[in-house]
């Protein structure tokens, strides 16, 4: 199995085995159910939710049979999913013209740059003209790994010197995209959560840059999430939230979880849609994602 199927397959594999076993709905039903998502991830206070609304569902539909529990059990998990986010579209912010501007932030080793890498190969490949800048002057080597995206990608970009001032680099960057007519930015940021006060002062300060050079960027700020991290990614992300307008999630290494709740609990908990999910190293291993879609997956 690959990439989305493998970390649903863990977590679908143990509703399935669940309602299996299934023989009627009673108290410890709801315990058991509210055990196997707390183990796959759903997080908490999502699984309080769902539980709550199942048990409401259950006994309005009075649902008895296997086949009614399992339906009442999809419907609530795409409902409160939805119900989680602020209405807002899960496809990206464009600029109707001019660069469009997507800054990328999330700890180190998340997977910010291989997400650069795959969203400018799907970009290049629409036709668009993309640009690479590698604002992550403080780690060793980041510049670099984005540069041998770029050149994989056939792609642009701009660079600093290392230890430089990040903001110069986006600076840089808007210029270069503006007189020579770059459709797509791709603005990769310094992850160094240790030192959160300066790191979040400096995205600040390439954010301000950003928006004076083009009015309405960053069109998105995507914050990147390993999703094997578990509930760690998901404090990370209430970090970066609380001082960054995050749009959007990518959650990465999707393939490498069997814990794939993870998604239902992050919509809930940051109201904050999973945009995309990472699902491999390769450059075709990055997915639009559909909630739908994901639960449906999970009871085939
Ligand atoms: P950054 O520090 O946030 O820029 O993270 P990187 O892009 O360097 O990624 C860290 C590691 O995770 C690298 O070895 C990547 O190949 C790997 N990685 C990134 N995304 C995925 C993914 O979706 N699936 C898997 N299996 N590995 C990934």
């Amino acid at each position: 199995e690959k990439g989305l199927a493998k970390s649903r397959s863990g977590f679908g594999a143990r509703l399935n085995k669940f309602l299996a076993n299934f023989r009627h709905v009673d108290e410890d039903f709801f315990e058991d159910l509210e055990d196997l998502l707390i183990e796959s991830d759903v997080g908490f206070e999502m699984t309080q939710q769902l539980s709550d609304a199942l048990r409401e569902e259950v006994k309005l539909q009075n649902a008895k049979t296997k086949q009614d529990v399992s339906n009442v059990i999809i419907e609530k998990m795409v409902e409160l999913y939805e119900a989680a986010g602020q209405d807002e579209q899960t496809g990206l912010q464009m600029a109707p013209e001019g660069p469009t501007v997507i800054m990328f932030v999330g700890v180190n080793g998340a997977g910010k740059t291989t997400t650069i890498g795959k969203m400018a190969a799907a970009f290049k490949q629409d036709g668009k003209k993309v640009l690479l800048v590698a604002a992550d002057t403080f780690r060793a080597g980041a510049t670099e790994q984005l540069a041998v995206w770029a050149e994989r990608d056939g792609v642009d970009i701009v660079t600093g010197p290392e230890k430089g001032d990040p903001a110069a680099v986006v600076f840089d960057g808007v210029k270069r995209a503006k007189e020579a007519n770059y459709d797509i930015l791709l603005v990769d940021t310094a992850g160094r959560l240790q030192n959160k006060v300066n790191l979040m002062n400096e995205l600040a300060k390439m954010k301000k840059i950003l928006t004076r050079e083009i009015p309405a960027a960053p069109h998105e700020v995507l914050l990147v999430l390993d999703s094997t991290t578990g509930q760690n990614a998901l404090n990370q992300a209430k970090l970066f939230k609380e001082s960054t307008a995050v749009t959007g999630i990518v959650l990465t290494k999707l393939d490498g979880t069997a814990r794939g709740g993870i998604v239902l609990a992050i919509r809930n908990e940051l109201h904050l849609p999973v945009k995309y999910v990472g699902l491999g190293e390769k450059v075709d291993d990055l997915q639009v994602f559909d909630p739908a879609e994901f639960v449906y997956g999970l009871f085939k």
